[in-house]
């Protein structure tokens, strides 16, 4: 038995196999056959059974992003079925005498190099695919099974580091927690983790070597433990079964309201990354939906999400929440969340950088795209629209007036446009200071205490060294909260929290008699939260 430690990035405890994340390379070695025939009967049936991995990705891209972000999977089966591709491989096997493996991996690199020296922006882009299918195919003939997204029984998945889009590719049925070697416990890989509701550990730089070995995550105590002896795993098994028991208690809040005892009112939301999400939103009992991070639409595409995927994205989720509050963040890409079809310029700074709404008012189609997909949403449900990393008065009323102008142009086009209440995130010094102003132009304020906590300590959330100076409670970040709260209530308007602090139930009472309006935390959170309100 092996304890290795590592700092915890979401509670629980999770028991199973490990896994190493990523797809294992197979080393394709040059042989000959004898029976050809057997030879080509071998490489027909992993043929086969790459085309019905594809059907199943497909079918569950279709459920998560939409049938037009899924249709790579069906490009992919295409080329399954593709006679030159077929009759390149079979040809290798049967006239060279070859093995299947190198059959496949010669026919996919000689497809990928035709490909890629094509004129048409198409094919070339197909150049990734041929290689991408003929690995599958190889992985299959050599019987190595995949990592990652394509986990066959629930394991807890260990990886070097995950990128958010990377994370948000995992079957999350199949992800029983995620230990990474690096990373930090403010990066967006570790608010997925809590959006999961799954156990995750980051900065256990000993987790070499463990992939197919039993394990235990203690998110709790930061532990993951290799190979438990019988007593450990017992102890630990009891921990599971209160933890089991723990969920049932706070089951038991569904369905009451988040009221203080003396009779103050939390509105108690949820933080989400896409559709599929609102499932935990409704199981966990939110009453609305605080923060949609939207870019996750563009991080899991391969080019900018049309007007069309995003409306039905946003609609999807406002009908899903029937009548309930939707407030969804536009566009917050830059810092640690690169898109490669943005093609955005290395920076030195880059969370001090281009970033947010700093991208949207320069790339205006992109920026329209977005609200006029949420402004045709809007007569769904009843969606909010929030936008982040504010710093000035100038960058609300230029947004302010693109927004009016778009459903202006709808109306015009015989759209629907519902009421879109229009909110900022405060996550700047800068916001707070003239939050007193800021309030005079929208309907809300929410505050991301993320980033907000980031610029204030000036420290650099992706930066794991510094997680020993990074001070949630710092008093500083408190204080600002009552300042904006304070300046919000003196204009009329609510203020509430969606950073990660939100869910700190160590403040709630804190939050509560500051006068915070909304707290909106990861679906898993809820409950946990109302239990402190209701017995406070
Ligand atoms: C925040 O900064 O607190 C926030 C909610 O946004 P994000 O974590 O996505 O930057
Ligand atoms: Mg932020």
């Amino acid at each position: 038995m092996k304890v290795l430690s590592g700092k915890a990035a979401f509670k629980g405890v999770a028991i199973g196999k490990i896994r190493e994340f990523g797809e294992k390379k197979v080393e394709v070695n040059r042989t000959s056959v004898s029976d050809v025939e057997a030879e080509i009967a071998r490489f027909e049936a992993a043929r086969d059974t790459a085309a019905s991995q594809l059907g199943v990705l497909y079918e569950k891209a279709v459920a998560e992003v939409g049938e037009e972000n899924a249709a790579i999977f069906e490009v992919h089966q295409m080329m399954l079925e593709d006679e030159d591709y077929l009759d390149g491989i079979k040809g290798m096997i049967r006239d060279e005498q070859l093995n299947a493996e190198y059959a496949v991996s010669v026919t996919g690199q000689n497809f990928s190099e035709i490909f890629a020296a094509m004129d048409d922006d198409y094919m070339k882009e197909r150049a990734a695919d041929v290689k991408d299918i003929s690995a599958r195919v190889v992985r299959i003939l050599a019987g190595v099974e995949e990592g990652g997204a394509a986990m066959e029984e629930p394991s807890i998945l260990v990886a070097e580091d995950l990128a958010p889009s990377e994370t948000l590719q995992l079957d999350r049925s199949k992800v029983l927690a995620f230990v990474t070697r690096k990373g930090s416990t403010n990066s967006h890989t570790a608010i997925l983790a809590r959006t999961m509701n799954i156990p995750a550990l980051v900065m256990v730089s000993e987790a070499e070597h463990v992939d197919g070995l039993m394990g235990i995550v203690d998110g709790k105590e930061g532990k993951l433990i290799v190979e438990p002896d019988e007593e450990t795993l017992k102890d630990y098994r009891d921990k599971l079964e209160a933890q089991k028991k723990e969920q049932e208690l706070l089951n038991s809040l569904k369905g009451k309201p988040s009221v203080t005892k003396d009779g103050r009112k939390i509105n108690l939301y949820a933080n989400i990354g896409g559709v599929e999400d609102v499932e935990a939103v409704l199981a966990n009992d939110a009453e609305g939906i605080g923060l949609f991070r939207s870019e996750f639409l563009y991080l899991q595409s391969n080019d900018y999400p049309s007007e069309e995927q995003q409306f039905e994205a946003y609609k999807a989720v406002a009908e899903k929440m029937g009548g309930k509050r939707v407030i969804i963040r536009t566009l917050d890409i830059g810092a640690d969340k690169q898109i490669d079809y943005f093609e955005l310029d290395k920076e030195e700074n880059p969370a001090l950088g281009y970033r947010a709404v700093r991208i949207c008012l320069n790339k205006r189609e992109v920026f329209k795209t977005q609200l006029r997909a949420l402004c045709r949403a809007s007569a769904y449900g009843r969606i909010a629209i929030m936008v982040p990393m504010i710093i000035s008065v100038w960058e609300v009323q230029t947004v302010k007036e693109i927004l009016e102008k778009i459903k202006e142009e709808l109306r015009e086009e015989g759209r629907e446009v519902g009421e879109i209440e229009f909110g900022i995130m405060i996550e700047t010094p800068a916001s707070v200071i003239i939050a007193d102003e800021l309030a005079k132009e929208v309907d809300f304020f929410s505050i991301g205490t993320n980033d907000l906590t980031q610029y204030t300590l000036a420290i650099d959330r992706q930066n794991a060294k510094l997680d020993m100076f990074y001070n949630a409670h710092h008093p500083a970040i408190l204080r600002m909260i009552k300042m904006v709260v304070d300046a919000a209530h003196k204009e009329g308007i609510w203020a509430g929290i969606c950073g990660e602090l939100g869910a700190d139930t160590t403040l709630t009472e804190e939050f509560v008699n500051m006068g915070v309006d909304e707290l909106s935390v990861s679906p898993g959170m809820v409950l946990p939260v109302r239990n402190k309100v209701v017995n406070m």
